[in-house]
C-alpha cells in the first residue's frame, strides 16, 4: 500500500513513537514541573520544594519527602509504561492518583538530562549498594545507577530540557513567561492542598512558601497576599445530585474572596477535582454565578474550590496532560458549587467587612 507520497506503510522505530508521545507530555517547562509535582503529592509527600533556573530549561529540580523508592522500582520508574498506580486489568474510571499511565518519567528523560536520587521511607530496599539511597542518571542507553545519601523521599533533576530540539526552545515564551507559567502551576497546588508545604525558588530566590497548615487562608497569605487572605471566607458543602444515574454525593469545600478584591481574569479560581488540580471552566462559571450581583462587571473572584465527586464519575483522561476532566454530569456538580457559594456568600458578614453599601 502507498500513500500520496508513494510511499508504504511502515510500522515507526520505538524511539520515534517515544518522541512523539513525549511530546504530548512534555510541552514546556511547567509541564515537567506539574508531573514532578504530581508524583511527589501521589507519593504522599508533606514538603515539596520547586527550584527552577531560567527558563527551566537550565534546571528544574523537585524535591519531596514522600515514601521513596528501593532501587528496582527507581529503575524502572525512568522506563515507559511502568507504573505503580495502576495494575492491568484496573478500571481507569476509578483512578484515585494523580499519575497513572506511567509515562512521564521517561517521556521528560527523553526531552532532558534526568536524574533521580531516592530513598525509600523504610529505609530498606536499597538494593546491592551500601547507601541507603539511589541516584539514577538516565543516558542514552538506559540508567547509570549509583548509591548516594539521602533522607527518605525523592529528589529529580532535569537539566539541558529540549537541548536537541531547537524548535521546541524556540517557541518558549523566555524566562519571565516560562517561569509564570511554573509559579501559576505550584501556586495552585499550595492552594488546593494547603495541607501540604510547598516552597518555590526562582535562580536561588525564594518566590513564595506555603506553610501546609492545612489551613486555606494561610495557603492564600503565602500565595496572594494579606489583603486577599483577610478578606475572604472559607466554605464547604455537601449535596446529594443524580450522577450517572444514581443519587451520589458531591462535596467543594475551599477559599471564596470578598467582592472588593476581584480580579479581571477568571484564572484566579483555582478548582480541584479529587485533589487534581484543573481547568475546569464548568466550574469556575459555577463559582462566579455563586457570587451573582456581588461581583463588578467583568470581575471574578479569588477563589479555591475543591471537588469531591465519586471517581467513577469523573474521567480524568481526556488530555495527554490530564490538565481537563470530563464530569458525568457537569450541570448537576456546577449546581452544587453554584449553591455552596451563594450561601456561603450570604452568611459572610460582608457589610462588616465593607464589602457591601449598608
Ligand atoms: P505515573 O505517575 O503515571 O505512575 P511516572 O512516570 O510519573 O508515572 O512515574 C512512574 C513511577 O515512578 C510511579 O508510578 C511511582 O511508582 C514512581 N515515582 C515517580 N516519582 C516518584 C516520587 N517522587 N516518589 C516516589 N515514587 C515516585
Ligand atoms: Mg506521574
Amino acid at each position: 500500500m502507498t500513500d500520496g507520497s508513494g510511499r508504504g506503510v511502515e510500522r515507526l522505530p520505538d524511539r520515534t513513537v517515544e518522541r512523539i508521545a513525549a511530546g504530548e507530555v512534555v510541552t514546556r517547562p511547567a509541564a515537567v514541573v506539574k508531573e514532578l509535582v504530581e508524583n511527589a503529592l501521589d507519593a504522599g509527600a508533606e514538603s515539596i520544594e520547586v527550584d527552577v533556573v531560567g527558563d527551566g530549561t537550565d534546571l528544574i529540580r523537585v524535591a519531596d519527602d514522600g515514601h521513596g523508592m528501593a532501587r528496582e522500582d527507581a529503575r524502572l520508574a525512568v522506563e515507559r509504561h511502568t507504573t505503580s498506580k495502576l495494575r492491568a486489568d484496573d478500571d481507569l474510571r476509578g483512578v484515585r492518583t494523580l499519575g497513572f499511565r506511567g509515562e512521564a518519567l521517561p517521556s521528560i528523560a527523553e526531552a532532558g538530562e534526568l536524574t533521580l536520587t531516592t530513598a525509600p521511607a523504610d529505609g530498606a530496599g536499597s538494593g546491592d549498594g551500601d547507601g541507603p539511597a539511589t541516584r539514577l542518571a538516565v543516558g542514552d542507553d538506559g540508567p547509570d545507577v549509583s548509591d548516594a545519601g539521602r533522607a527518605p523521599g525523592t529528589t529529580v533533576e532535569v537539566r539541558n530540557l529540549f537541548a536537541d530540539r531547537p524548535a521546541r526552545r524556540k517557541s518558549l515564551g523566555g524566562p519571565k513567561r516560562e517561569f509564570a507559567r511554573v509559579s501559576d502551576l505550584v501556586a495552585g497546588y499550595a492552594l488546593v492542598r494547603p495541607d501540604v508545604r510547598f516552597r518555590l525558588t526562582h535562580d536561588d530566590r525564594e518566590t513564595f512558601a506555603s506553610p501546609g497548615s492545612g489551613g486555606d487562608v494561610d495557603a492564600a497569605l503565602a500565595v496572594y497576599d494579606r489583603t486577599v487572605a483577610s478578606r475572604s471566607t472559607t466554605f464547604e458543602a455537601e449535596a446529594e445530585v443524580d450522577l450517572d444515574g444514581r443519587r451520589r454525593e458531591v462535596r467543594v469545600e475551599g477559599l471564596l474572596c470578598y467582592p472588593s478584591v476581584t480580579r479581571a481574569s477568571g484564572e484566579h479560581i483555582h478548582v480541584a477535582v479529587g485533589g487534581r488540580l484543573v481547568r475546569d471552566d464548568a466550574v469556575r462559571r459555577a463559582v462566579d454565578s455563586g457570587y451573582g450581583s456581588l461581583l463588578p462587571d467583568g470581575r471574578h473572584p479569588v477563589a479555591v474550590a475543591r471537588l469531591d465527586v465519586p471517581p467513577e464519575t469523573v474521567d480524568v483522561n481526556v488530555h495527554p496532560a490530564k490538565r481537563e476532566v470530563a464530569h458525568a454530569d457537569a450541570d448537576a456538580v456546577a449546581g452544587v458549587v453554584e449553591r455552596a457559594v451563594r450561601d456561603a456568600l450570604s452568611t459572610a458578614d460582608l457589610r462588616r467587612a465593607g464589602d457591601v453599601a449598608m
